[in-house]
């Protein structure tokens, strides 16, 4: 019985509302399939939690229309739309034991007395919390009501589950164990799932897909792995952590693309391009992510040279230096170019120190259409 797959399709279709004339959310669109886990990702404010709500049911005034294996469920209240709500606060009834609580929706649902029991035993063994039972909320860790809260959300088989930022509360290292928890229950059990988040990061490790969304509207649709190698917009790269944008105009070379980048002579080689750039000739952006910076002592260049006879060869000083357990952070001052922050295993600058002059490689660079 837990480990089932939905059979529901979820459908989002031009979702939107108005405050007074903050137009919070506008022409939201997406479909989820069974089993899928997405994110709404973005900056705060720029609308996720009210998109959740309005799948929730909870803000009954909106633009479009929610449907659930085909069938349209937005006219419904929120006690009728089968779906299962984890917050960032937790919001378990302080008067009832764990198992209580997992019961609450089992109850409210008649679900018959035996089967209560049954699915409460589960759900403890699910979230890992056999023998907890009969505590209250507040005998227990900050993790643990967060997976009661999880255990409760899930019992009676919703076909959504919605969290909205449900990890924020945790402390940095109790959250990357619950994340990892929380990310292989929902495997487990295949359930539908949308998660709220402003955390890069964590929409990165746990979403098969994220919705990135900015000013009230959708800017990409996209797998972390897609959203990363290949934003469709400024925005989009930055908020995935770009490291490096360079301005420049677009550039064809035959068959390749290139980008000419303002302060430099030669041209750049362009691995990928975003749909929306305009024709040669057009102003582009280049997002350089940290990790495709390449550098060496200033008297190594030829060693870059032989690895990478492609990549775009300049020089810079390192101006900042930090290691992150494996990973040298590098900030470089590149003539014409100014700040670029380069990402290196840490064995690879080993001799390198602040101030050093150093031989830079920029190896590829994924072109983007210029922001306004
Ligand atoms: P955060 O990550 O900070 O929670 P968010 O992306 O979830 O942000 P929302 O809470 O959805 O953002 O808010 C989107 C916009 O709508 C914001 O400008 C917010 O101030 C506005 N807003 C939300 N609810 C209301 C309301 N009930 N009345 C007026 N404005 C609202």
């Amino acid at each position: 019985m837990l480990y089932r797959r939905l059979g529901q399709n979820v459908e989002v279709r031009k979702l939107g509302v108005t405050y007074g004339k903050v137009e919070a959310v506008r022409d939201v669109s997406f479909a989820i399939t069974p089993g899928e886990f997405i994110t709404l990702l973005g900056p705060s404010g720029c609308g996720k939690t009210t998109v959740l709500k309005m799948i929730a049911g909870l803000i009954p005034d909106h633009r479009g229309m929610i449907a659930f294996g085909g069938e349209r469920i937005d006219h419904l209240p929120p006690n009728r739309r089968n779906i299962g709500l984890v917050f960032q606060n937790y919001s378990l009834f302080p008067h009832m034991t764990v198992s209580e609580n997992i019961g609450y929706g089992l109850r409210m649902r008649r679900w018959p007395a035996d089967s209560q029991a049954a699915r409460i035993r589960e759900m403890l063994a699910l979230v890992r919390l056999e023998g907890l039972g009969a505590r209250k909320p507040d005998q227990l860790s900050g993790g643990q009501q967060q997976r009661v809260a999880l255990a409760r959300a899930l019992a009676f088989q919703p076909d959504l589950l919605l969290l909205d930022e449900p990890l924020s509360n945790l402390d940095a290292g109790l959250r990357e164990g619950v994340r990892t928890d929380l990310r292989g229950i929902q495997r487990r059990t295949g359930q539908t799932t949308i998660l709220v988040t402003h955390d890069q990061e964590e929409a990165m490790v746990m979403s098969d897909r994220i919705v990135l969304m900015n000013a009230g509207r959708i800017e990409q649709i996209d797998t972390p792995e897609q959203l990363y190698s290949m934003p469709a917009t400024e925005f989009a790269a930055r908020f995935t952590g770009a490291g490096n944008i360079l301005y420049g105009v677009y550039l064809r070379d035959g068959e390749a693309d290139r980008i000419c980048i303002d302060g430099l002579e030669a041209p750049m080689s362009v691995s990928t391009r975003a749909s929306t750039v305009g024709p040669p000739g057009s102003p582009a952006a280049a997002c350089i992510r940290p990790e495709q910076i390449v550098v060496r002592a200033r008297n190594d260049v030829a060693t870059l040279e032989a690895f990478w006879p492609h990549a775009l060869m300049t020089t810079g000083q390192v101006i900042d230096l930090a290691f992150c357990g494996g990973t040298a952070i590098l900030h470089l001052d590149v003539p014409g170019l100014g700040l670029l922050k380069c990402a290196r295993p840490a064995m690879e600058v080993e001799g390198l120190r602040f101030s050093d002059h150093v031989a830079v490689a920029i190896l590829d660079c994924h072109l983007l259409p210029r922001g306004e």
